[in-house]
């Protein structure tokens, strides 16, 4: 590992007013969760064409069935937050780390948060959404996925709202809007932070592929720790291509010791 770098970035960490950090699927592999995309990813085995918005509001009967499936795939193991999950939680609750912008569904950063203390947990802004809670199309009424799910399992195809309303997914489908004010709100910290760092992302899909330009742009450090190159690597101070539950906690320890 880059020692150097490393101590380099926990010299900056320590001091700044405000960090924020940016999570792909490459922080949840570790824990097992499976990929979208890419060799062996979900859309391998399932056809992405099944699961768009537009399906949903043609045919909910027909997307709950598929989504059932599609489902028990993603989060049929128990997944749980790894090394550097906790490693940013922790750098939220004992230092800068302000705020976790993610583009996972899997719901594994609030997972890491601990209620008792809210205050000082970083804010959890979910750019996709979260799988594992579900949303009525009409009311807005969010609940926990996996009894709602159950019920689609035993036939009740689409799961309905006390209201009436179906339920769907409460995440960003395909042809479907991304969340306008948790957006903002990202890129707004993004312009604020000093330090920023894009963990596990590829940073090919918006808006999660603009952030680090937008605080790079701002005067932020502008940090990536990738197992392969991406197109932001060129606005980075530094970049790690290493195992984020490598990288992570060591950083952690580096931004905790005191000199
Ligand atoms: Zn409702």
């Amino acid at each position: 590992m880059d020692e150097t770098s490393l101590e380099r970035l926990a010299t900056d960490l320590r001091p700044a007013d405000s960090a924020v950090a940016l999570t792909g699927a490459g922080i949840s592999a570790p824990s097992g969760v499976p990929t979208f995309r890419g060799d062996d990813g979900v859309w391998d085995r399932f056809d992405q064409g099944q699961f768009t918005y537009g399906r949903f509001q043609r045919d909910s009967e027909g997307f709950w069935a598929d989504r059932v499936e599609l489902q028990r795939e993603l989060f049929g193991g128990n997944y749980e937050p790894n090394a550097a999950h906790e490693a940013l939680a922790a750098l939220g609750r004992r230092g800068p780390l302000e705020a976790i912008c993610t583009q996972n569904t899997d719901g594994l950063h609030g997972e890491t948060l601990e209620s008792t203390d809210a205050e000082s947990d970083p804010a959890i802004l979910e750019l996709h959404g979260n799988a594992r809670r579900v949303r009525c199309v009409d009311c807005g009424n969010r609940r926990d996925a996996d009894p709602i799910f159950e019920r689609a399992e035993d036939g009740e195809l689409p799961p309905r709202c006390e209201c009436g309303g179906a339920f769907k997914p409460d995440v960003v489908l395909f042809g479907e809007q991304l969340p306008a004010a948790v957006i903002q709100r990202a890129k707004s910290r993004a312009r604020e932070s000093d330090v920023f760092l894009a963990i596990g992302s590829s940073l090919v899909v918006e808006p999660a592929a603009s952030l680090p330009r937008l605080a790079a742009d701002a005067g932020a450090t502008v940090v990536i720790v990738n197992l392969e190159s991406t197109p932001c690597d060129g606005v980075a101070d530094i970049v790690f291509r290493e195992d984020v539950t490598q990288v992570l906690p060591r950083l952690r320890e580096l931004v905790e010791s005191v000199d």
